[in-house]
């Protein structure tokens, strides 16, 4: 079986190939590893491969291993991604403890995220998260309503609103992952159009991540492929 520092390794060299593929520059691409379900000596294991960046998707779960990491490696700067879903009960843990999340689809959860965000921690990095989709049971709000909500996100004081994430449903084959995809690139270059400092665009897991680089995904959120796969989700 592979290691967790072979799996990062080979993950950061199909970025390359794919980036290369459709003459993007690889260092645009970040690699976000997810570790939900994973337990602290296997996300250490990646982290002295040299990842940095984790994605988590349960609040106290999350919580609980940057507290763990805060503690066991003080030196070690690691940034921590929330990439669940958000019940507006459980923002306060979330504003007070993560850099970024990706799952933002309602004004009052962004107020929330602002209003308890800690005076002495930078701005909240936020992405907007879009049901391209448009799968019924899905969270993310329709595209017709992004830029209304982006206005509002982009006065609160204590959020940062970088960009767009999406999890289309699965399709199998290549193209159509591209087609939907390419539609959230567009989505993405209007926004860039309509508020400043928009360069995040987060897309694509194990099985489309390639379809997501071509697309121009600025951002690709791996678990299977890094960790193994989980027992459940
Ligand atoms: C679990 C999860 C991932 C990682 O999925 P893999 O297929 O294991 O790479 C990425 N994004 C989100 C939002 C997830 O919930």
């Amino acid at each position: 079986m592979a290691t967790i520092k072979e799996n990062i390794q080979f993950i950061q060299n199909r970025i390359i190939a794919t980036a290369q593929q459709c003459d993007r520059d690889p260092n645009t691409i970040k690699l976000i590893a997810v570790s939900k379900t994973k337990p602290t000596h296997l996300i250490e294991e990646a982290i002295l491969s040299g990842q940095t960046l984790f994605g988590e998707n349960y609040v106290q779960e999350g919580t609980e291993k940057i507290h763990y990491f805060k503690a066991s490696l003080p030196n070690t700067s690691l940034e921590w991604h929330f990439i669940g879903a958000l019940q507006s009960n459980k923002t306060k843990l979330v504003a007070e403890n993560f850099d970024w999340v990706h799952t933002v689809d309602r004004l009052k959860i962004a107020q929330r995220l602002s209003e308890q965000r800690p005076d002495h921690l930078p701005k909240l990095n936020v992405l907007i998260q879009v049901n391209i989709s448009l799968e019924e049971t899905k969270s993310g709000i329709k595209p017709d309503e992004i830029s209304e909500l982006a206005r509002e996100i982009a006065l609160l004081p204590n959020l940062k609103l970088r960009g767009l994430m999406a999890i289309p449903k699965i399709v199998p084959d290549y193209e159509g992952q591209l087609e939907i995809f390419n539609k959230m690139h567009l989505l993405y270059q209007e926004l860039q159009h309509n508020i400043a400092g928009i360069d995040t665009l987060s897309m694509g897991m194990t099985d489309d991540m390639d379809a997501a680089i071509i697309a121009g995904s600025t951002m690709i959120r791996i678990g299977t492929a890094i960790f193994g796969a989980r027992e459940y989700n």
